[in-house]
């Protein structure tokens, strides 16, 4: 059976498969690969991807490693190209003058597009109108696996979402394991579900762990249940993630009126204290004013945890006092361990320390330079001081990461410290291994550096348990299966 690229991405891109094209840092592209076969979209090589490094067609993209740096082709949009997209698709109503209608150009395409045509009487044209492409190193994307954490950071947001430290954080409080079922509500954008996804999924069920693993998620918004459901097929999670479009404050979590049995619950919900009533062990009429009691004591409650383990629960809420109603409701419930938790997540920055050099480079090359070759003189000399300074005491080679100076530090310290060692006398520095050993990229301190302040409020993790179900016969069986003394 199909294995969704989330749960096993494998050593290589795939055709037919959702790839990531990581234009830069923080700007990330999720791209379905076509093969050359089937999407042609007026280009000699296929489908494209335009961008302002340039164009990658797809051929050039399946059936490499993930990871991998992809260089920019020369592909054709001229006129010709055009044309011949016409005479495919038939729709000669298209306006001329238009850029090319890749499903992903984005408004760098334009460029690209600029570009293409100002060559388009130079590169060799194919027997069907349509001109090769033409290997160009000029720009450069890295393809990376759809993982949820990447996933994440590229998917088309129709909610707010929740990011990878607080569901990272949430999923290991849940207890989220292969085998296990969560329920989640709202689905919103679906980057939880992704996440809870993988975690629970369990490809290879043993006697010890039978159960295969399943997020039952639940959404209101009817759009955005349709968009999530078709996101899910084409992500091969269908198996795995089971999606109902419900208002949960209403009807609850049962799934056809059975339990779905559940070990962990996630409410991401603008008030999750309405749906808790449906997460008991008991009907829970006299607890929570309001639960639905309908149908009298005769229509049997059914209960949508897994009566054999405790249950553990998160709700995500951004204010405090959504927080607070929250508690009440699960004191009022029997729920235990209540905990609130806010995820300060905070960036490091790790780089080689070359401004500390910079700056001793210019205030001795300026403060004491009478001409160029004196300048040069003193920067060279600089340099190997720094480069001196730079490395870690005791060891020959490596950085100053080997000696553990990777701690916070202040600009001021770190220039402080570069133009005290580019002035540190150079005596004994004759018994030093020479400077030249250094690699370039290892050459300067390695510092990181956190953001001075947090900047982001997400929302306020609320946890809680809910002890397993102990009756009577439970007790009998345990006395027969431990008995005492035993
Ligand atoms: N956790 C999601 C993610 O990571 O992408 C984002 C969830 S979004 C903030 C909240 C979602 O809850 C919205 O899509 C909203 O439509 C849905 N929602 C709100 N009330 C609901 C209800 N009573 N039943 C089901 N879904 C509900």
């Amino acid at each position: 059976p199909k294995v969704s690229p989330f749960l096993e991405p494998g050593p290589l891109t795939k055709v037919n498969s959702l790839a990531i094209l990581q234009l830069s840092r923080d700007n990330l592209q999720p791209v379905y690969l076509k093969s050359p076969a089937d999407e042609h979209d007026g280009y000699a090589e296929g489908a494209v991807v335009n961008t302002r490094y340039g164009s990658f067609p797809h051929s050039t993209m399946i059936g490499v490693p993930w990871g991998s740096q992809i260089r920019a082709s020369k592909v054709d949009t001229g006129s010709r190209g055009r044309k011949r997209k016409r005479q495919l698709d038939g729709d000669a109503g298209r306006d001329a003058a238009s850029p090319n209608e890749n499903e992903n150009d984005n408004d760098n395409g334009h460029e690209a597009e600029a570009e293409a045509e100002a060559r388009d009487t130079d590169g060799p044209a194919a027997s069907n109108g349509i001109k090769e492409a033409v290997a160009d190193t000029s720009g450069f994307i890295h393809i990376l696996p759809p993982i949820p954490e990447i996933w994440t950071m590229s998917l088309p947001h129709r909610t707010q979402v929740v990011y990878t430290p607080d569901y990272s954080y949430v999923l290991h409080r849940l207890r989220a394991r292969p085998g296990a079922v969560i329920i989640e509500a709202g689905a919103g954008s679906g980057s939880f579900t992704h996440a809870a996804a993988r975690a629970v999924y369990n490809g290879y069920p043993t006697a010890t762990c039978p159960r295969k693993g399943k997020v039952v998620s639940f959404e209101y918004h009817e759009q955005r249940y349709h968009k999530m459901s078709v996101e899910l097929s084409e992500h091969g999670l269908e198996e795995i993630v089971h999606l109902t479009h419900r208002d949960v404050y209403k009807d609850g979590f049962l799934l056809d009126g059975k339990s779905p049995e559940a070990d962990a619950i996630f409410l991401d919900l603008p008030a999750p204290w309405d749906a808790l009533h449906h997460l008991s062990r008991r009907r829970p009429a006299q607890a929570v004013a309001g639960a639905s009691s309908s149908g009298g004591d005769e229509v049997p409650w059914v209960s949508v945890l897994n009566r054999k383990r405790s249950a553990y629960i998160c709700t995500f809420s951004p204010c405090i006092e959504q927080v607070t109603k929250t508690v009440s409701a699960m004191r009022r419930l029997g729920w235990v361990d209540i905990e609130m938790v806010e995820i300060a997540h905070r960036k490091l920055h790790t780089a080689r320390d070359r401004v500390g050099l910079n700056l001793a480079i210019d205030r001795g090359v300026n403060n004491s330079a009478r001409d160029v070759d004196e300048a040069m003189a003193r920067l060279t000399e600089i340099e190997d001081r720094f480069r001196e300074h730079s490395r870690p005491k005791g060891g020959a080679g490596g950085s100053a990461a080997a000696g553990g100076d990777v701690d916070d530090m202040d600009e001021d310290d770190d220039d402080k410290a570069a133009v005290a060692a580019a002035e540190a006398p150079t005596d004994g520095d004759a018994s030093s291994p020479a400077s030249s050993s250094i690699p370039s990229w290892m050459d300067g301190r390695l510092v990181a550096r956190g953001e001075a302040e947090i900047k982001t409020h997400t929302s306020y993790l609320v946890f809680a348990v809910l002890p397993r179900e102990w009756t009577a016969e439970d007790e009998a069986a345990a006395a027969e299966k431990y008995p005492c003394g035993a």
